[in-house]
């Protein structure tokens, strides 16, 4: 290990080894053939890829960083974000259902879990058999997380479970909940606690699949808990750990949400050039237009940049050292990214980009949630200032 990190230092190395190669090339395949060809109906149809995301879970894609004793394919954060960068330039809804599955529900379950817990859980979550959901949101608390009501009451071996959760993205679809609620009320985030939930508990209902600008193929809904009883193997690391199992959870997921801008902001870059090289007015193709050139190179540019702070925080992840900060910028500054290249996209299409045939204003609608889930854009820079300020 002593000698890695003395390698690392001594040469800064970019290249992607064999198994990164693999995982990069199967997902891009599996994205062309077998999302390419439907993403725009189950965009328009608010399809949810119930049948793909079972095949990428076959593929190890849903439980990427697990380790194989628990049915994961056991690799290292920068492949999975390779992955995710791959399903999400063909269909960003599918990536953030990857996302979810394996940034907050499996590695949640792997990193805090008892041993009964992964072993009754993971092996399905990481095959695609079963689907993951994570609910912390309230229609009262976004940002403010810890101002939540759900309420787990305890009752000999087992807790009751009162109240109502918003945004659940494959909320519909999941067969496994995280549920972040309180054990205990009147003492803030301390009394917060998590726990693995099954869908087919009693008293648990999905509310209405929610009409979304974009990501229109994943599915995000209400969830009502009624006196939903839960047995109290079920809760994960103990009473009031919750909060800062969620907030340690949720850095490793705006890595995988900053991939799904960066996948959104490089197909961006990939309509522009392929329609720049074709499309002909004053007798030129558009693409020898300075004013075009400039738009790839700043493109370009932002994406370049976007992977890098991504590759950064996935190996500060993957060393074991603290990426808070790093997952923070990533997610920031590729959202940011995401929003630019796509709209830059729709303006090289001209009108043609404003028309759903062409497919590129889709990629405009799924930008904007990169910046708002999972921490917004102004929460992120808290984040980045308050480790800065302190000396991290
Ligand atoms: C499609 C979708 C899917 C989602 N999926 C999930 C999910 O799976 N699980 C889950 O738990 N949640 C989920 N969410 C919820 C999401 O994480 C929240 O929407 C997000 O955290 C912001 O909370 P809010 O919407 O209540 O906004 P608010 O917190 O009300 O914020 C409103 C505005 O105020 C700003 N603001 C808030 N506080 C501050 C501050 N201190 N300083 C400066 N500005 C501030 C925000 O940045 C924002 O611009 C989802 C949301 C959406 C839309």
């Amino acid at each position: 290990m002593l000698n890695f990190i003395n390698d690392l230092k001594s040469k800064m190395n970019f290249n992607l080894n064999e198994q990164q190669q693999l995982i990069k090339k199967t997902a891009r395949e599996f994205a062309n053939d077998n999302l390419r060809p439907s993403v725009v109906e189950r965009d328009e149809k608010s399809l949810f890829p119930k049948d793909e995301i079972r095949q990428m879970g076959e593929l190890g894609f849903m439980g990427v960083m697990i380790s194989p004793d628990y049915g994961g394919a056991g690799l290292d954060t920068i492949s999975y974000c390779l992955a995710l960068e791959e399903i999400a330039k063909v269909d960003a809804s599918a990536a953030v259902i990857m996302s979810v599955n394996n940034s907050l529900v499996c590695n949640l379950i792997y990193k805090y879990g008892s041993d009964e817990q992964k072993n009754k859980y993971l092996p399905s979550l990481c095959t695609g058999k079963h689907l993951g959901a994570f609910s912390l949101s309230e229609p009262q608390s976004g940002s403010d997380a810890s101002n939540m009501l759900t309420y787990a009451k305890k009752e000999k071996s087992n807790y009751f479970i009162n109240g109502i959760k918003n945004w659940v993205t494959n909320g519909i679809s999941s067969n496994i909940i995280i549920l972040m609620c309180l054990t205990k009320k009147n003492v803030g985030h301390k009394g917060v606690s998590a726990f693995i939930i099954e869908k087919d508990f009693d008293g648990i209902s999905t509310g209405k699949k929610e009409d979304k600008l974009g990501i229109r193929g994943s599915d995000t809904c209400e969830i009502f808990f009624n006196n939903c009883k839960v047995p109290g193997r079920n809760l994960i690391s103990g009473e009031g750990k919750g909060f800062n199992i969620a907030l340690d959870i949720l850095n490793g997921g705006r890595i995988g949400i900053a991939t799904q801008a960066l996948g959104i902001a490089q197909e961006s870059l990939d309509r522009s050039m392929q329609y720049s090289k074709e499309r002909k007015q004053f007798g030129k193709k558009i693409a020898e237009f300075g004013a075009i050139q400039s738009k790839i190179a700043k493109m370009a540019i932002h994406i370049e940049a976007s992977r890098l702070l991504i590759h950064k925080a996935a190996s500060l992840k993957d060393l074991g050292l603290d990426f808070a900060k790093e997952a923070a910028m990533a997610k920031h500054f590729s959202s940011q990214a995401a929003m630019d290249c796509s709209s830059q996209c729709v303006q090289i299409f001209g009108g043609y980009g404003y028309m759903r045939e062409t497919g590129v204003e889709r990629l405009m609608r799924d930008a904007k949630i990169t910046q708002i889930y999972e921490g917004t854009s102004e929460i992120q820079e808290m984040v980045i200032a308050k480790s800065l300020l302190k000396g991290d």
